[in-house]
């Protein structure tokens, strides 16, 4: 066995250039020439689409509606929430004419466009849309009884990233918003927590990433937010990815929009709103969450393609026969097969080049299952078994009506040792600390994991402890806000609150 690898650098030679790689490798997204954005192929746009319909079903399935609203928001929206428009200001893409002109260079004849009719007020390219969301529920609530407002939308954002980085972080992403308005505090952070819970099982049992649910401290907030719940995710060079955010934000803009509704006592009040987001960041967070120096390796239930069936074909005799055994069963299992719910997806990979070539291809592209039939194999009724989860040499002959028993079972298994995986991987970088000493060496090696310290700093004491140390808090893990009283690393005031601190992409 060879011990080259189909991805160069590997993880451990270049993690972020081995990252770049497999993206390249997977076919699934280029950088474009527009700054900072990117181009997704099918095979990566497959995936958000699976990712979208099947977060979709779960927005729905907890009382949720889908709405659109405009990409191009009015200035004097964003500058009616003070911090809100401060957290953005540095990030906004501003669109100021509304024509062109077309003007010849008198030198060259060549035609340049000039940008004319300037706009009396400029719009910013939503880089979120609570503010242009807020001025229709201002609109649409006047009674207690039309609430809650439960809206989500599915769009592009564009936040102007100083350094890009394809999927994780995007001049333009797409993601979903959800924007909710309610009667009281209690019922807006019910929803928050909610929606919480929904990602943090969504990323487990659908992209096999197990995250630390947590609060972000008040630095880390969303511009505008009384509090902002996280799920973090560990990659495998042990860098933190914020994969998904849930935000309660109290009355701030409903106050600044006059989201404002008569009460059950019959005076005015305003309501408590919400918002949650997740991006093409996941895909991401996927990537460096499960793949190997092969190539992508793909969680089942979100995989473009879950089974490719490759025909082996040496001689033209018996090329037609084994052409139709893949399609025989590969439409069988359509047809007969569920993987949670949805027919399970196979392709069958007739094309006319080398099975070699094909065989690195599918593992470039991090097909769970890959299954090879030849003129021998189906004399015998077997096929060839491969997982991606194994390594890209491990095959498996079964009967073929044993592989059609047990192949949704095999998925699931390839989902479950991909999470099992991650999270003894997870665990394991995980280290309490509480020793301020040992806090700073262990920012000192290559590739820190987590720490989990005690901590009641300020606001202050955090920025500068992060600033040394190219560090943050990740989260307060909602788990661990109430452990054994120990003095907080830095100050040493007494405390049963806990902080995760990790470097982040
Ligand atoms: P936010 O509205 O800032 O809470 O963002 C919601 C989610 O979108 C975050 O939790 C990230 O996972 C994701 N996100 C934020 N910025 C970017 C970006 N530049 N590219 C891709 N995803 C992003």
């Amino acid at each position: 066995m060879s011990d080259k690898t189909a991805i160069t650098p590997t993880r451990a030679q270049d993690f972020p250039e081995w990252y770049q790689q497999v993206v390249k490798a997977a076919d699934l997204a280029e950088n474009s020439e527009t700054r900072g954005c990117m181009v997704i192929k099918p095979w990566g746009y497959g995936i958000w689409e699976l990712i979208q319909q099947q977060l979709d079903r779960k927005f729905k399935a907890t009382g949720h509606q889908n709405a659109y609203f405009p990409l191009l928001i009015p200035i004097s929206y964003l500058e009616k929430e003070a911090e809100h428009a401060e957290g953005f200001a540095t990030e906004c893409a501003v669109v100021t004419h509304h024509r062109l002109e077309p003007q010849k260079d008198p030198v060259t004849g060549k035609i340049k466009m000039v940008p004319t009719g300037e706009l009396a007020e400029p719009y910013i390219i939503r880089p979120t849309s609570e503010t242009i969301i807020g001025a229709a529920f201002s609109r649409w609530v006047q009674s207690y009884r039309d609430l809650p407002l439960l809206i989500n939308q599915w769009a592009n954002v564009m936040r102007w990233e100083m350094r890009p980085r394809l999927f994780l972080r995007t001049a333009e992403f797409l993601w979903q918003e959800g924007h909710t308005a309610h009667e009281t505090k209690d019922e807006a952070i019910t929803e928050t927590r909610l929606m919480h819970g929904v990602y943090e099982e969504f990323l487990k049992n659908h992209l096999a990433i197990p995250v630390i649910p947590g609060e972000k401290t008040e630095n880390e907030r969303f511009p505008g937010a009384e509090m902002t719940l996280t799920v973090e995710a560990m990659v495998q060079d042990k860098k933190a990815i914020q994969a998904g955010t849930s935000h309660y934000l109290g009355q701030n803009f409903s106050k600044a929009q006059e989201i404002a509704f008569t009460g059950r006592e019959g005076t005015k009040q305003y309501v408590h709103t919400t918002s949650w987001g997740v991006s093409t960041r996941m895909i991401g967070t996927l990537i460096m969450a499960h793949s190997d120096d092969d190539g992508l390796v793909l969680p089942p239930r979100v995989a473009t393609q879950q089974i490719v069936i490759v025909p082996v074909t040496p001689k033209e005799d018996t090329k037609q026969a084994v052409l139709d055994a893949c399609q025989a069963l590969a439409e069988t299992l359509r047809l007969e097969k569920k993987y949670h719910g949805d027919p399970v997806r196979v392709h069958v990979d007739a094309r006319d080049i080398q099975g070699g070539v094909k065989k690195w291809e599918w593992v470039k592209k991090g097909v769970p299952i890959r299954i090879e039939i030849g003129p021998r194999d189906i004399e015998t009724r077997k096929v060839c078994v491969q997982r991606r989860d194994r390594g890209s040499n491990e095959k498996e002959f079964m009967d073929k009506e044993d592989f059609l028993q047990q192949a949704m079972d095999i998925l699931q298994e390839i989902h479950n040792t991909l999470l099992e995986r991650a999270t003894s991987f997870r665990d394991a970088n995980i280290a309490p600390c509480y020793a301020i000493d040992s806090f700073h060496a262990h920012w000192g090696q290559d590739n820190p994991g987590w720490l989990l310290t005690p901590w009641a700093g300020t606001p202050e004491e955090e920025d500068e402890i992060s600033k040394q140390h190219k560090i943050a808090i990740r989260c307060l893990p909602l788990d661990k806000q109430d452990e054994a009283e120990a003095p907080c690393i830095l100050t040493g005031k007494p405390t049963k609150s806990r902080a995760i601190w990790g470097r982040s992409y």
